[in-house]
């Protein structure tokens, strides 16, 4: 396999983690008097997420457009209406905002290392807003090469189209480049398109470590010929 130049990577659960949904669950419930607890709101939350990554859902179009996307998840989040009735509007506005979401602590290493041997470095996302200023207000502006939008591109994940979109972006073939992400089926897409995909499974929460450290370990062994 010819060395890996150019280093794509999912954002949501990536790179950035997650509010802790449950949390905000928990909250928004007793500002509307209606106690929660934080076992109850976790086993709604992951009910939710489950629900939010079948390929029916998938299918929506959630990520073509922001009013796809209130539309999609606040119907999903309506299941937190058994507990607090009313809820979903504002558990969107607290969970989805980008601004909440937080780097893990690996991401800037990992963005840093990359850059240091000369990998290119792109964002490749279905969140349906521009997500520069994100990375900005964490102070990791300058570490990312390109981003690619599905809004822009007119293609979500996994349709290998944005895959190629973002390759072409970085002026690197897709052979050259891996695509990095939590979703096996979104970045997944990734591999139709020619590219290699790196998997990261599993969710970690704000705070935590990523596992990013596997893609230096990727890259390092497409140039040592391994
Ligand atoms: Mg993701």
């Amino acid at each position: 396999m010819p060395p890996i130049r150019a280093v794509l990577f999912d954002w949501g659960d990536t790179l950035f983690a997650s509010p802790d949904a449950a949390h905000a669950i928990v909250e928004a419930a007793d500002e509307r008097g209606v106690h929660v607890t934080y076992a109850d709101a976790r086993a709604l939350w992951d009910e939710i997420w489950a629900a939010g990554k079948t390929p029916q859902e998938l299918a929506r179009g959630r990520d073509l457009s922001p009013d796809l996307h209130r539309a999609a998840w606040t119907s999903l989040f309506e299941r937190a209406h058994r507990l607090a009735p009313g809820l979903a509007p504002e558990l969107y506005r607290r969970v989805m905002s980008q601004e909440r979401w937080v780097p893990y602590s690996d991401t800037e290493p990992t963005l840093r290392a990359l850059r240091a041997r000369g990998v290119k470095v792109g964002v490749v996302s279905n969140v349906p807003r521009e997500l520069v200023t994100i990375f900005e207000g964490r102070g990791l502006g300058g570490l990312v090469d390109a981003f690619t939008h599905s809004y822009e591109v007119g293609a979500e994940k996994p349709d290998p189209r944005i895959f190629l979109a973002a390759c072409e972006k970085l002026a690197v073939p897709p052979d050259l480049a891996l695509m990095v992400g939590d979703h096996a089926v979104a970045d997944g897409g990734a591999v139709a398109a020619g590219l290699r995909f790196l998997h990261l499974d599993g969710e970690v929460p704000v705070g935590g470590q990523r596992g990013l450290t596997a893609v230096l370990a990727v890259v390092d062994a497409s140039r040592s010929g391994g």
